[in-house]
């Protein structure tokens, strides 16, 4: 497990106000010095749902979820605590350097330098890819080849589409004169090797400047010009790759990245809908066409990745596949991704053959709009080509086989989606209506299925036990070590009172141990810590949530100094008792035993 310096986690949480970043996945209202809002995490119907911006703190009084901003992306987008804390250093653009010692001297390099200076080296690439472009004689058979595919003057000034010319390390060389560092045009990717023997990485290329959402240039992609004239596609001569993309920066992961982005958000907001193509031109074409909500995928199928960029923007994907390329393997990837990160996705395909951007050229505008508006639910589209595959006039058996292959897929994709009861309502009404069955009997089959997925998985089991209560144990003991807890988070102060007088040792109820090992471990470094510092020493989301429980019954409660005077007399007595009892009786050990398995319990 990768662990995580507690200074970076407080740097992450403090970058991410929780009220931003909960806006972000549901409507909030402000009530008094709280907001609330509609809980993600159970079937919700008043607001129970609040968040506290003095806190940092969100909490549900009906299921009991709460915790800090890191806990609240762990459950609502099903990642494990170090995911989340990578998802929100990305989105405060904080670097976190969890890989493993490297001798690689590139990625070492990569890792030193600054997002900042890589962008700014990029713009300069990418101004002077434009210039050797527009150059009369150095740009001439390029702009021969943007020329018949049609692309016009302004896409390629408003995509900034350049050129990497085929002379010995043209960039390199124009770069040095600039007085850029080899070093930074190593970590932007612009060049490889090392040492005396670096070269330039894109060479005789149209050059595509692949930029984020705020327009800043992140990479390159480039189209090889080395093509072979007689193929009606001018397709790579072999040995060299049609299109490169820039290595993984670190301002770049292809994965989490999607061409044209900050050209289409806007449409993507006022359509609500998202189109995603896999080529750079299919992608300009779209635009030059009026069509400017859409976007390509860099090389890579569509990701969770990708889905969780265009749900900021938009409640639909559609995809858009060249006909030949569309199949059930991709249908099946977005089904998961569909599942996965809640966005209703489409499927669509360009008919005869032809990639989007020969469609738009033959067609037009209009009909390719239709094929978008065309697009298939992806369950639709799983489920007609699992049917077809089944023959045209499937068995009972045939239908058995294939309703079983369905959803079985279904289940394991909600398990691993870590859907609320509302989400997999909608999802079991949207079977019942593509399958023409019963709502409820898909419902029963898909539960008994998820239990199963869930046995074979222990990790996914914290799913759908994430409401189940935790059990805090009975007695005086178990009463005590209770109150310690709740007067410790509610009033961190008190801290001093307690931490030489016990350890978390002496807690032997297994969740609340777990909380005494943060709250010590936090209050020992950091006095008078606030809950939501304390919640990030933990990484079970349901320890979390009772610990924003307790903090909240110890505050209501107050009279803190006697209240933990109380249990810590109590705490002390019971522990005399036990040993007292493990001293005169012979058969001490299992009686000890006996004690702890009534006061522990299962988590
Ligand atoms: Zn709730």
């Amino acid at each position: 497990m990768p662990t995580f310096d507690t200074t970076l986690i407080s740097r992450i949480q403090q970058a991410n106000d929780i009220v931003d970043v909960i806006g972000e996945h549901l409507s909030l209202k402000r009530k008094g010095r709280e907001m609330v809002g509609l809980c993600p995490f159970h079937e919700d119907h008043r607001p129970s749902f609040n968040v506290n911006p003095t806190k940092q703190i969100f909490k549900c009084f009906a299921c009991g979820a709460g915790g800090d901003v890191v806990k609240f992306i762990q459950m609502r987008e099903g990642l494990s605590f170090p995911q989340a804390l990578h998802r929100l250093a990305d989105r405060a653009g904080i670097k976190i350097d969890t890989r493993p010692q490297t001798t690689d001297h590139r990625h070492q390099t990569q890792e030193e330098a600054d997002p900042n200076e890589i962008a700014r080296a990029n713009a300069w690439a990418a101004k002077y890819f434009a210039a050797n472009l527009a150059h009369p004689e150095k740009g001439k058979d390029a702009r021969k080849y943007v020329a018949e595919r049609q692309l016009s003057d302004e896409s390629v000034k408003n995509w900034q589409i350049g050129l990497a010319l085929g002379a010995d390390n043209d960039l390199l060389n124009a770069a040095r004169q600039k007085k850029i560092p080899d070093k930074l045009l190593l970590a932007a990717g612009l060049v490889v090797g090392a040492g005396s023997s670096l070269s330039d990485k894109f060479v005789n290329r149209l050059m595509f400047t692949i930029a984020d959402v705020t327009g800043r240039i992140i990479a390159f992609g480039g189209r090889t010009l080395s093509g072979d004239p007689s193929s009606p596609k001018g397709s790579a001569v072999a040995g060299v790759a049609k299109y490169i993309n820039s290595p993984t920066t670190a301002l770049f992961d292809k994965s989490n990245a999607l061409f044209g982005l900050d050209h289409a958000r806007h449409q993507m907001v006022s359509s609500d809908t998202g189109v995603v193509v896999e080529g750079y031109t299919d992608c300009i074409m779209a635009h030059q066409f009026g069509v400017s909500n859409v976007v390509a995928t860099l090389g890579t199928s569509f990701t969770a990745g990708h889905a969780r960029i265009l749900r900021r923007y938009a409640k639909k994907v559609v995809l858009l596949f060249d006909s030949d390329t569309a199949g059930l393997e991709a249908a099946n990837r977005a089904l998961g991704v569909a599942l996965s990160s809640r966005i209703d996705i489409g499927i669509a395909s360009v008919p005869q053959g032809k990639d989007p951007c020969d469609f738009l050229l033959a067609q037009g505008k209009e009909p390719f709009a239709k094929l978008i508006e065309d697009a298939i639910d992806v369950f639709e589209f799983k489920w007609t080509r699992l049917n077809a595959n089944l023959g045209s006039q499937p068995t009972i058996a045939g239908k058995k086989q294939a309703v079983d292959e369905y959803l079985d897929a279904i289940a394991t994709a909600i398990n691993a989606g870590n859907l609320s009861p509302i989400e997999k309502g909608l999802i079991v009404n949207n079977l019942a209506r593509v399958m023409s069955l019963d709502a409820k009997e898909i419902h029963n089959e898909l539960n008994r299925r998820a239990s199963r997925v869930r046995t074979a998985s222990s990790y996914s089991g914290e799913a759908d036990e994430a409401h189940a209560p935790l059990d805090l144990g009975e007695g005086l003991s178990a009463n005590a070590q209770r109150e310690i807890i709740e007067v410790l988070l509610a009033h961190p102060s008190m801290f001093d009172d307690v931490k030489d007088k016990i350890s978390p040792a002496n807690f032997d109820i297994p969740a609340l141990q777990q909380i005494a090992q943060a709250v010590f471990q936090t209050l020992g470094e950091q006095p008078r810590a606030a809950l939501s510092v304390m919640c990030s020493a933990v990484e079970d989301t349901r320890i979390a949530g009772l610990m924003t429980t307790l903090e909240h019954d110890g505050a209501e409660k107050g009279n803190f100094s006697k209240r933990l005077a109380d249990a810590l007399v109590a705490l002390e007595h019971t522990e005399q008792q036990r040993d007292k009892t493990a001293s005169t009786k012979g058969d001490s050990v299992l009686d000890a035993s006996k004690e702890n398995r009534r006061n522990m319990g299962m988590i």
